[in-house]
């Protein structure tokens, strides 16, 4: 048995960044694939991380961002060909993530909608997502199966849509998403400003535990989820940067509505009682803006255990629990 993190992009927010891939990351539980997030060139980074796509057993989406979903098509359809093995069809992946919010989140005076895109399903859960995918890609599903002997396409992919249960005490109540004996995952919804439902997600297996902050702002039932992890990979802002660059006032405000800030998240992990801290989804993104040196330095204020910060090719293996 063996448990390995690979973080395969960190870069924070959509708009494309030189030297730095989009959000995502992968878990290993003895050769079983387990992606979390999948930003911008998550399958090439899935293929230069040695990793086999047939062995890609589930997804799990923080939110529905475009930043964290955008390159989920790629990831599904670019390896249906190798959805194989020595035994036949291999089971569908798997999608996990935010069902439909309960109503559409409203705008404000500064951020006013001009055009609502579909309005007849305006906030689309996880299933809407893959169905819609699935629908948009048909002439490939469809047809390259007339020329390619192809897996069947309806054996793709199965997407669930993950619940959000009522809260007792003002807590929220964490949902075991997935459990077969050897990975349990874990997800509690956090704040990330309109993005209703985003979830954190903590996976435990006999080697240890993982768990993926997501997008949020310090969150106290992130941390009990994160209670004695051995790694937290949690996402980090410099709200300062932004501010020297130009986000000031309101949309600073909203801006820190959103996000974790370096001067904080050194605290989430020493409350969490975490092993490790690793430095995730950084805005701004540019490696050149901030040094990995300085996001670790600056993060690692108040938290006992070790800060790294991470970058995309990133990898621990998790010590054996004893
Ligand atoms: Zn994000």
């Amino acid at each position: 048995m063996t448990t390995e993190l690979v973080l395969l992009g960190t870069a924070g927010a959509p708009f494309p960044v030189a030297g730095r891939g989009g959000i995502s990351s992968v878990l290993i539980v003895d050769g079983r694939v387990f992606v979390i997030d999948c930003g911008r060139g998550t399958p090439s980074a899935f293929a230069n991380a040695g990793l086999g796509f047939p062995r890609l057993e589930a997804v799990f989406l923080t939110h529905l961002h475009a930043d964290h979903i955008g390159d989920l098509p790629g990831l599904l359809l670019y390896s249906w060909g190798g959805r194989t093995g020595d035994d036949g069809p291999l089971p569908p992946i798997h999608v996990y993530g935010p069902p439909r919010p309960g109503a559409l989140p409203a705008g404000d005076a500064a951020f006013h909608r001009e055009t609502t895109i579909c309005p007849g399903l305006p906030a689309p859960g996880t299933t809407d997502l893959v169905g819609h995918i699935l629908a948009g890609y048909a002439y490939h599903l469809n047809v390259m199966p007339l020329d390619c002997h192809m897996p069947d396409a309806g054996a793709l992919v199965r997407a669930t849509d993950i619940p959000v249960p009522a809260r007792s005490d003002g807590a929220q109540v964490p949902v075991v998403v997935f459990s077969d004996g050897a990975v349990r995952v874990t997800a509690v919804a956090v704040t990330h400003g309109r993005a209703v439902p985003a979830f954190a997600y903590r996976f435990d297996t006999a080697d240890g535990s993982v768990v993926f902050s997501g997008d949020t702002t310090v969150n106290g039932d992130l941390i009990a989820l994160a209670q004695g992890a051995d790694i937290l990979v949690h996402q980090v802002a410099d709200l300062g940067y932004l501010q020297r660059h130009g986000i000031t006032g309101a949309d600073l405000e909203r801006m820190a509505a959103l996000h974790t800030d370096v001067t904080e998240v050194g605290s989430v992990a020493e409350r969490a009682r975490a092993r490790e801290l690793i430095l995730s989804h950084y805005l701004p993104a540019e490696p050149a803006a901030i040094t990995e040196a300085e996001w670790a330095q600056r993060a690692g204020q108040g938290f006992s255990g070790i800060t790294t910060a991470g970058h995309d090719g990133l990898r621990r293996v998790l010590p054996r629990a004893t």
